[in-house]
């Protein structure tokens, strides 16, 4: 409502009124903000705790997508903005929804302790190790913590060097319980789950992206929030960007980021590496490259990433091959033509922006660039507690220390230091570990600590 009869202007005087009617439905954020809510809980600001009634710690009843629901306990965050409920990846996945869908929240409900509680390991994750899951996983994650599990809800449990997401299959006696001390836990991993196309959480998020903070914040203006709400950058008349160029050196998570982007927004994602379209049969680059467009237009919101986007736009005036001059007018006009509404986004990688043909950095282009640099102090260790969070770091690993000591290290630079330090990990523990074995168990994996000595050494390789 709120049309006035003759204008069509909305009338605000009962505009309160409106919000006030559903103070229980809220927008979903991300679980980045002042508090990270995990599998366990969500986070909401203190306003809206005070307008549903709902106390610091206090289980809330989540209803989301697919008449999906979980439990969850709430915490307050400063940070949420007004109307939001910061929600992790895991439990967004669990309720079906994406950023910015609404998420129905109902204060205080009792959840009783689960006498019995079923869950299994999803078969994909466990793929490679065997052994006692319960011991490894299960036990650790419920400990001192009185967990909601909800039936069909799923977990990723972290640790032991490999992060293993579990079903739950069934609860007693309701179907959402608390996992007390007394609850009886069984996993029947002999049976892992298959994976069913709406479960799959597939790539990276937010979180997974370190050191480029502000960059992150930027690139999600201008392309999360046009796929996201097309009506809002309608409504006010502003065209939102097609086409965005991030450059900086090779492996400092450019592709990294269009990813998470397009998996955190729900975008599909398709990547075009400039120098493998070019390297195709003369004419066919520019069919390969209309056909992109149209798959993208037809499964919009769609993000269409063009890495090394200098090998498919060369300046014109600099290049002399004829493909790279009708390759370069094809994106141009493929870009042109890209309808407002089509809710498809271009995001360019060059580590030499210079190097563009310039009609394409032209305004209703790629007429957005941000500078993805070599990470800072800061950013290193942001990306190295990435890298090692599925890691069991012994006590004399100072990640701080090292972060400091990898001066010039991009982010592929610093994900290869930690997989080389559990390489050198598990090259010391090769009598304990059976090579001709298909799996490792897990006893083993949970007996694994990455030292100092070496990461250490694998600084130096
Ligand atoms: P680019 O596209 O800039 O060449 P990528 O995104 O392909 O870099 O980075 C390669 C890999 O290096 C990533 O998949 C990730 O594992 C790691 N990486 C690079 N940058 C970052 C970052 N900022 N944060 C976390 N990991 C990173």
């Amino acid at each position: 409502g709120g049309m006035d009869a003759d204008g069509g202007r909305k009338d605000f005087s009962t505009a309160i009124l409106e919000r006030k009617k559903a103070p229980n439905r809220l927008l979903v954020d991300d679980g980045e903000g002042d508090v990270v809510p995990d599998n366990s809980t969500v986070a909401l600001s203190p306003a809206a705790m005070e307008e549903l009634g709902v106390y610091v710690g206090d289980l809330v009843l989540l209803r989301g997508k697919r008449r999906r629901e979980t439990v969850c306990y709430a915490l307050p965050d400063e940070s949420c903005p007004e109307g939001r409920v910061r929600i992790g990846r895991g439990v967004r996945g669990n309720l079906r929804l994406k950023l910015g869908d609404v998420v129905t929240v109902n204060r205080r409900v009792a959840v009783p302790h689960g006498t019995r509680v079923q869950v299994t390991p999803f078969a994909d994750s466990i793929h490679g190790i065997s052994g006692d899951l319960f011991e490894a996983y299960l036990k650790p994650y419920f400990r001192n913590y009185l967990r909601p599990l909800c039936k069909g809800d799923s977990f990723l449990v972290r640790g032991n060097m490999r992060a293993v997401e579990f079903k739950v299959v069934a609860t007693e006696p309701a179907d959402c319980v608390l996992v007390a001390p007394d609850t009886v836990v069984f996993c029947a991993s002999d049976e892992p789950a298959k994976r069913e196309d709406e479960e799959r959480l597939d790539g990276p998020g937010y979180d997974d992206v370190g050191g480029v903070r502000k960059q992150l914040a930027q690139i999600r203006e201008l392309v999360e929030l046009p796929l996201r709400h097309p009506k809002l950058f309608q409504t006010l008349g502003v065209k939102p960007p097609k086409g965005i160029l991030l450059y900086g050196p090779p492996g400092t998570g450019k592709t990294l980021l269009a990813r998470a982007i397009a998996s955190e927004s729900g975008a599909h994602f398709v990547v075009v590496n400039g120098p493998e379209i070019m390297s195709k049969m003369a004419g066919e680059s520019e069919e390969n490259l209309r056909k992109v467009f149209e798959d993208a237009e037809k499964l919009a919101p769609s993000i269409i990433f063009m890495d090394e986007i200098d090998a498919i736009a060369p300046n014109r005036d600099k290049t002399h091959g004829e493909v790279e001059r009708r390759v370069v007018s094809q994106l141009l006009t493929l870009m042109d033509g890209l309808r407002p509404r089509a809710q498809v986004v271009v995001i360019g990688a060059t580590n030499r922006p210079n190097s563009l043909d310039p009609a394409l950095r032209r305004f209703g282009r790629f007429d957005r660039e941000l500078d993805i640099g070599v990470p800072d102090e800061v950013g290193r260790l942001e990306i190295l507690r990435i890298h090692s969070k599925d890691m069991p770091l012994a006590d004399d690993v100072d990640l701080e220390r090292i972060g400091k000591d990898t001066h010039g290290f991009v982010g592929a630079d610093l994900a290869a230091l930690c997989s080389e330090a559990a390489f050198q990990l598990i090259r010391e523990k090769m009598d304990v570990i059976d090579v001709e074995d298909e799996t490792i168990d897990v006893d083993v994996l949970n007996s694994l600590r990455v030292c100092n000595d070496h990461l250490k050494h694998a600084m130096e390789v």
